[in-house]
């Protein structure tokens, strides 16, 4: 009985893959895979990778490293002392190949180097490196300005923060309230158990206040071709009021002086 259970557990199985295999018309550009369509999430239809369940903010994130010039995987991991908060295994694998030297690190876990609050983080020195990175990270963090000052302090000059967090559509201000603290009360304003905001198209004016020059990487800073293939923008809008369905990632490059700022964040075109 338990050997047919198994069996049928294993048909079901390459039954799906098969399914989701063929045809070939999206690809993941973070571990290459190809197929019909992504996975659904609870919010959006096919948007997460079968095979790596890397979302849309990873894939726009790769598109950037893949093929902006100035975000390149060669300017800013290749031989570069990297910080990743929260590390995607996947992605992990490929910083760490390139890096000189690459450390993971959590609030929680405790599978990484360091084990630290972002917003306080003295065990890390001045200027130790060159990137920091940080994917759907700050929304957990209490206090996020805080924790954006600190990774400055931690980044060397012309280093680069390089983050995402969920944004939701048309929203002008971040939204958060220190009086919402039940998981309930929670998922109901920000949309998870676990968050404390929800970010508003303000953030990047945020981060330029702590010391960087922003550019935003967004679905169309690459091709309508690159869009689809590699589902940079959900398939199908999602009609959760709380959904973020432009996503985007921030190139956030440290300025030697908040004061020096000249530059507004623009929108980033890929040259492809
Ligand atoms: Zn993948």
């Amino acid at each position: 009985m338990r050997k047919t259970k198994r069996f049928a557990r294993r048909v079901i199985s390459v039954c799906r893959s098969a399914f989701y295999s063929y045809p070939q018309k999206v690809q993941c550009n973070v571990c290459g895979w190809t197929g019909r369509s992504f996975l659904s999430d609870s919010w959006h239809e096919g948007v997460n990778c079968p095979n790596c369940n890397m979302g849309i903010r990873h894939r726009l994130l790769f598109a950037a490293l893949q093929n902006i010039d100035e975000f390149s995987i060669e300017r800013l991991i290749r031989g570069k002392t990297i910080l990743h908060f929260a590390p995607e295994e996947r992605i992990a694998r490929i910083y760490k190949r390139e890096a000189a030297a690459y450390i993971t690190a959590d609030f929680l876990r405790t599978d990484c180097n360091l084990q630290v609050d972002m917003s306080d983080m003295p065990q890390v020195g001045n200027d130790k490196f060159d990137a920091v990175i940080a994917l759907d990270v700050l929304e957990h963090v209490p206090d996020y300005q805080r924790a954006l000052e600190e990774i400055h302090r931690v980044l060397s000059p012309g280093g680069f923060a390089i983050l995402t967090v969920p944004q939701k559509d048309n929203l002008l201000v971040t939204y958060e309230d220190p009086s919402i603290v039940t998981e309930e009360d929670r998922v109901k304003h920000f949309g998870q158990r676990d968050h404390l905001r929800i970010f508003g198209e303000d953030f990047p004016s945020v981060i330029e206040g702590k010391g960087f020059v922003v550019s935003v990487v967004d679905e169309s800073s690459f091709s309508e071709d690159a869009q689809k293939r590699n589902v940079l923008f959900p398939p199908t809008i999602s009609n959760h009021p709380l959904a973020t369905n432009h996503r985007k990632a921030f190139f956030c490059k440290k300025a030697s002086q908040p004061s020096a700022i000249t530059e507004r964040y623009a929108t980033f075109q890929s040259s492809n």
